[in-house]
């Protein structure tokens, strides 16, 4: 059955942390993997963050003037009928959709009829559970060697992680709060963290 609301945990119109150019960053809430070393445990139970009409988050990242949307979590594809609805429609008014999922590509791809239709409206699938004792160094965006960057359009395709620069995103609201969103490893986001008083709400995993 198709829904047009998402549970999500955060909305981020207008970061450059989550991708390449300038993007809206949504986080799913909810995540049934649950890797281990998961920085966002907080993203697990699909109880927490609120509902989000799809059509607002595609407003929103249009007066936002984005180049695409990131989506990341918890876990999109714990979420297909919606987050294939969000896809179809950013691709109508000609956004990008990059989307992270713990799940890998094969699996995905025989699951179920709205799993296949999100796919469908995804340009470059980050897949891949997030492995703890593989830990990545050289690549932008993911936290473990096994995760893998396909290209399901040909949009992203000059992106290149190898060279790519992780970048993080740090706002400070009018009311003192401080916002964080990117990749950081262990250790920058421990120092992070220490500095802001933030606690752990950078990611580290693929999915985030
Ligand atoms: S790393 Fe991603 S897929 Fe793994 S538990 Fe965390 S949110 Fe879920």
């Amino acid at each position: 059955m198709t829904t047009d609301v998402l549970r999500v945990a955060r909305i981020l119109h207008g970061t450059t942390a989550e991708g390449p150019r300038l993007r809206s960053a949504i986080w799913f809430q909810g995540c049934s993997i649950r890797c281990t070393g998961c920085i966002n445990p907080h993203l697990f139970i699909p109880s927490g963050g609120c509902d989000v009409r799809v059509s607002d988050i595609v407003l929103g990242a249009l007066a936002g003037e984005v180049e695409g949307l990131t989506l990341i979590g918890g876990e999109p594809f714990d979420q297909p009928s919606a987050g294939a609805k969000l896809a179809r429609e950013a691709q109508e008014h000609g956004l990008g959709v990059i989307a992270f999922s713990g799940y890998e590509y094969e699996a995905l791809r025989d699951r179920d009829a709205d799993t296949r239709e999100f796919l469908a409206g995804i340009d470059l699938l980050v897949d891949g559970p997030y492995q703890a004792w593989n830990q990545e160094k050289d690549r932008a965006l993911v936290g473990s060697t096994n995760q893998r960057f396909i290209h399901i359009s040909d949009r992203y395709r000059s992106y290149r992680p190898e060279i790519a620069a992780n970048r993080v995103d740090i706002r400070v609201r009018p009311d003192g709060s401080v916002e964080v969103a990117g990749f950081l490893n262990t250790e920058n986001l421990q120092n992070l963290a220490e500095a802001t008083g933030t606690g752990r709400k950078a990611r580290r995993g693929p999915a985030m």
